[in-house]
């Protein structure tokens, strides 16, 4: 089995792993190592090669549960939070800014990069640049795993933190995406969305609309 303390990986993986016997635990370190390869040999800049095996396990679950999954186009609650990336997604991402030449509210970005903890931000702060006047996410089909990953069956209104201190959101949680995330967040760097973003010289040199 391998030695989790050498990898980063999300806190709902760190969660399911103190609850399984030695057999399951097995089960997912070979999983993770699996992707961890896998991942490897995908070309920079393209994290469409990350995603599509991402989505399809993600629909896989949905379908598997027959639950009703609560989140729609334009409730954008969940792009309020702290929102982790490879650096693999990061590229893409800064890709698609130069292509599209997406504004980017630059010092919101960097109030969220330096924030210690995100929900010390103003609720407004803490709200992705990524999101138009419209609440849909301008770089939609490179959006990160992270967000994909977020599948809410409650009220989507209990996911709104401006209102919601604790938590009390439900949904589907899929341990083979989580063992799929925690493997690309050690494909080179990873960390807070903004933070990774704002790696990208030329966004550090404000060539992008604030
Ligand atoms: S990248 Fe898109 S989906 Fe993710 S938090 Fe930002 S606006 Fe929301």
């Amino acid at each position: 089995m391998i030695d989790w303390n050498k990898y980063k990986i999300t806190e709902n993986l760190k969660t399911v792993l103190k609850e399984l016997d030695i057999e399951q635990k097995d089960e997912i370190s070979n999983m993770f190592e699996y992707y961890l390869t896998e991942f490897r040999k995908i070309p920079i800049n393209d994290s469409s090669v990350l995603h599509n095996p991402v989505n399809e396990t993600i629909k896989e679950t949905i379908d598997i549960s027959g639950d009703k999954i609560s989140c729609s186009r334009g409730c954008s609650f969940c792009c309020h939070l702290d929102v982790t990336v490879s650096e693999l997604e990061a590229d893409s991402i800064n890709k698609k800014i130069e292509e599209n030449n997406i504004n980017i509210d630059l010092e919101r970005l960097n109030r969220q990069s330096t924030v210690k903890n995100y929900s010390e931000l103003k609720y407004q702060d803490r709200r992705c640049v990524f999101l138009d006047e419209s609440d849909s996410c301008k770089i939609y089909e490179d959006r990160p795993i992270s967000c994909r990953k977020l599948l809410v069956t409650s009220d989507p209104d209990l996911c709104n933190t401006a209102k919601y201190t604790k938590q009390p959101v439900k949904g589907l949680l899929n341990i083979e995406t989580e063992a799929m995330v925690s493997a690309s967040m050690n494909i080179g760097k990873s960390g807070r969305l903004s933070t990774m973003i704002l790696n990208e010289t030329k966004i550090k040199t404000n060539n992008y609309d604030t």
